[in-house]
């Protein structure tokens, strides 16, 4: 189906960047074949760190006349194996396009190539007082073009939106090497087809993102955060909606069932306080005033107490709210640490999720599978974490298909679709007919085609 890498496309890799930045040692395969996706692994035949557009232009061009497929490569922290080189081939790695070209005080905005780490863009910002919120809890070592490729979340989502809220416009090369320039350094936009946001969420299928323009927004001066422990799962879940129609839009809004915050706890070797309660829910809420959001809390406890909290803690000094916030964002690392395992990225309309959560746990009763839920509940995004655990080799293998398929058709069933913010990439690519139609499915394909007619570009992604 592909060529492999011969000597000649080797040399003209090497003219187009360097000796030194094309790599194919042993050692850095093995390390560039992985991402953070369950345990798979797969070879690149070669690892290419270009860093200029030009350089993205002459290697797509090149791939495209004959035929290998190229993987671009972020921090490699992805959750449905989009980074892996699974028909070997050219990985990209965008490493050295790691420069905040320009924060821009005057209009709120951030021109930065896609190699810079999440977080230390976020901290650029925070320096002029500007804020970018998408957070995913893998913001020290994810970059700003995977986030784009993936459409990335994390808990601030819920008031200010997904990492496709912040993006004006893109430099971008096509599968065949041309260079695009996409939308422009303005708010409003309808000139012709939107191929910004068409890019975004592509997951490395429809070219290769060089440079970004986002959308900053004024950072908030407050912050208070929550606790709030549960004895009943169904209480907690049910608590989500109930926080909204109170009117107030908490700047998170994160749901831990006992056994997350248990990984959590053995993870960081640190006791939490009502690690015993069965679930809880981390409740931050932000703004610029702090007698508005003294009020906020005060409206907040009192809704969680009626609904069946039996304990609350707050936290409003930063050492305080960050070891709260330490305890949520090791849960995916924790979980992972316990057993063989397989991340779903669920999500429903958040007054669904009791009935998620009670169906998870009702299938995975079936099946004899265990599973641990938790996640970014405000916006009904519940990653579902399947794990082996004691089962046995021949009933892990048997049931996890079948019980991942009824717990998708469930969130279909509810509203909802079978991913929120990690994708489907590789390995969720075999479910992707339960949510979406065949005519949808054959239009996205056709697009691909338009854009990428040799399918050298992340192929065996997203479709069977
Ligand atoms: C502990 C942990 C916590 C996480 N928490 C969250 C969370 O809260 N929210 C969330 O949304 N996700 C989360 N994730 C998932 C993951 O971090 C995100 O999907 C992230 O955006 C991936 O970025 P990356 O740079 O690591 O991309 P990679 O894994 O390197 O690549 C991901 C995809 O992007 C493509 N890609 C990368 N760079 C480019 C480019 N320049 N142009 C075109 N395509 C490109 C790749 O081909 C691939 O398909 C978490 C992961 C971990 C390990």
């Amino acid at each position: 189906m592909y060529n492999k890498i011969s000597g000649d496309i080797l040399k003209s890799l090497k003219e187009i960047l360097g000796d030194e930045f094309v790599i194919n040692d042993e050692d850095n395969l093995k390390l560039y074949s992985r991402d953070y996706t369950e345990n798979l692994s797969f070879n690149p035949e070669v690892i290419v760190k270009p860093n200029t557009t030009e350089q993205v232009s002459r290697i797509l061009k090149l791939a495209n006349e004959f035929k290998i497929p190229v993987v671009p490569r972020g921090g490699g922290t992805g959750l449905s194996g989009g980074a892996l080189p699974i028909y070997g081939g050219i990985c990209m790695s965008m490493e050295k396009f790691n420069k905040i070209i320009e924060i821009d005080k005057e209009n709120f905005q951030a021109i930065v190539e896609p190699g810079v780490i999440t977080q230390v863009l976020m901290e650029a910002c925070e320096k002029d007082n500007l804020y970018y919120p998408p957070d995913p809890s893998s913001k020290g070592s994810s970059f700003l073009g995977g986030n784009l490729a993936e459409c990335s979340g994390g808990p601030r989502a819920v008031k200010y939106g997904v990492t496709k809220d912040y993006v004006l416009g893109l430099e971008f090369v096509t599968p065949t090497g041309e260079i695009i320039n996409s939308g422009a350094r303005v708010l409003k936009n309808v000139t012709g087809y939107n191929l910004t946001q068409l890019l975004i969420g592509s997951e490395g299928t429809l070219g290769v993102i060089t440079k970004i323009i986002f959308r900053l927004i004024p950072l908030p001066k407050y912050r208070k955060v929550l606790l709030a422990a549960y004895n009943s799962i169904e209480d907690c879940a049910g608590t989500v909606a109930k926080i909204f129609q109170s009117g107030i839009t908490p700047s998170s809004l994160e749901f831990m069932e006992k056994s997350a915050i248990k990984a959590a706890e053995k993870q960081l070797s640190k006791k939490f306080p009502n690690s015993e309660a069965e679930a809880q829910l981390l409740i931050e809420v932000d703004g610029n005033y702090e007698e508005s959001l003294d009020k906020d809390i005060e409206v907040i406890a009192e809704l969680v107490t009626e609904q069946g909290a039996f304990d609350i803690i707050l936290a409003e000094d930063s050492q305080k709210m960050n070891e709260i916030w330490a305890l949520r964002r090791c849960i995916g690392e924790a979980v992972k640490s316990i057993s063989e395992y397989k991340e779903e990225d669920t999500v429903v309309p958040r007054s669904k999720i009791p009935e998620l959560i009670k169906g998870v746990k009702e299938i995975s009763g079936n099946y004899g599978i265990t599973t641990i839920c938790y996640g970014h509940a405000g916006d009904g995004n519940v990653h579902v974490n399947i794990l082996k655990d004691k089962l046995d080799d021949t009933s892990w293998e048997k049931n996890l298909d079948t019980a991942i398929r009824e717990i998708f058709k469930l969130t279909v069933s509810l509203g909802g679709t079978i991913s929120g913010e990690h994708g489907i990439g590789y390995s969720q690519k075999s479910y992707l007919p339960i949510a979406l139609g065949i005519e949808e499915i054959a239009l996205m394909k056709n697009i691909k085609r338009t854009l990428d007619p040799n399918n050298i570009m992340n192929p065996g992604k997203i479709f069977l």
